[in-house]
C-alpha cells in the first residue's frame, strides 16, 4: 500500500483532559494524489497534518507509511527529510534568493535553483529580478508582495523534490490572483508528489483528487471534490 494511512487514531494534547484533538480518525492518502483537509477552525486539520508528518505521535491507533509504523525513529528521521512544507506565513530572512532556497539543501546548484524558481514563481517574476539570484529582498532591497514570498516559499519547498508537499492555509492569506497562480503550480506538481492542502476557501481545493473534511477531531466526510459539493 502505497502511501499514508491513519488507522483508528486517537490524539489529546493533554492527557489530563477529556478533550480529543483527534478521535477515532481513519484516513488514506494515496501516494501522488492531491487531498485537501478543510474544516472550522480547532477541527483538528493541523494535528493531522503534524501527525501525517510524524511530528507528534498517536495516542492510540497508528500511522503507516507505505505500510509501515511511523514509529521508528530511523524511519521517521528519513520520513521527514521527503517532506516539503509551506505555512501560511510566507517565511523569508532579509537575504538573498539564492540564500533563501539554499536554507533546504546547501547543495542545491543555480540550474536548481532557477528551476525551481520559475516553476512556482513564474517566468515573469523571475525576469524582473535585478541580480538574478542575488537579488537581496526585504528592507535591504526588492520588496515583495506576500504572494511573490509565498511562491517563493514554495519554490523552495519543492527544491528537493520532496515525495510530500505540504501547504498549510498557505494562499488563506493572498488574494485570487496569488492564489491561482499556487494553484497552477500545485496543478503542474499533480502527480509526482503527494499533496496535502489545508484550506478554509473551497475555492482552494478545487483540483483535490480526494477532499477530508474535519469537525471537533472527527473526520466527518471523505471523498471526492463533486461528491462533497453535493452533500454540500
Ligand atoms: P485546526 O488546524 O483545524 O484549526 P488544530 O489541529 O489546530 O485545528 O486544533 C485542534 C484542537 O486542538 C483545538 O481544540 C485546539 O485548541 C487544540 N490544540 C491545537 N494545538 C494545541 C496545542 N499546542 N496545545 C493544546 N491544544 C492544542
Ligand atoms: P510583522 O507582520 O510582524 O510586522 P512581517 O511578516 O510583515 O512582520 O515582516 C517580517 C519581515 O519580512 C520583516 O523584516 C519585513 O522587512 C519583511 N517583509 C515583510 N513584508 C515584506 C515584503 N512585502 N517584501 C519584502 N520583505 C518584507
Amino acid at each position: 500500500r502505497q502511501g499514508i494511512e491513519c488507522l483508528n487514531v486517537q490524539y489529546r494534547y493533554d492527557r489530563n483532559q477529556p478533550i480529543y484533538a483527534l478521535r477515532n480518525v481513519n484516513v488514506t492518502i494515496p501516494a501522488n494524489s492531491m487531498t485537501a483537509i478543510v474544516g472550522k477552525s480547532g477541527a483538528g486539520k493541523s494535528t493531522l497534518v503534524d501527525m501525517l508528518m510524524g511530528l507528534i505521535h498517536p495516542e492510540k491507533g497508528q500511522v503507516l507509511v507505505d505500510g509501515v509504523s511511523l514509529m521508528d525513529d530511523k524511519r521517521l528521521i528519513s520520513f521527514r527529510n521527503t517532506i516539503g512544507y509551506v505555512a501560511q506565513d510566507p517565511f523569508l530572512f532579509n537575504e538573498s534568493i539564492r540564500y533563501n532556497l539554499k536554507l533546504v539543501d546547501p547543495n542545491a546548484d543555480d540550474e536548481a535553483l532557477w528551476k525551481a524558481l520559475r516553476f512556482s514563481a513564474s517566468e515573469e517574476f523571475v525576469r524582473r529580478l535585478p541580480h538574478g539570484l542575488d537579488t537581496v529582498i526585504g528592507d535591504r532591497g526588492v520588496r515583495l508582495s506576500g504572494g511573490e514570498r509565498q511562491r517563493i516559499v514554495l519554490a523552495r519547498a519543492i527544491l528537493k523534490q520532496p515525495s510530500i508537499l505540504v501547504l498549510d492555509e498557505a494562499t488563506s492569506a493572498l488574494d485570487s490572483e496569488n492564489e491561482l497562480l499556487i494553484q497552477q503550480a500545485l496543478e503542474r506538481l499533480k502527480g509526482s508528489m503527494t499533496i496535502i492542502v489545508i484550506a478554509h476557501r473551497l475555492s482552494t481545493i478545487r483540483n483535490a483528487d480526494q477532499v477530508i473534511v474535519m469537525d471537533h477531531g472527527e473526520v466527518i466526510q471523505q471523498g471526492g471534490y463533486q461528491q462533497l459539493s453535493q452533500d454540500a
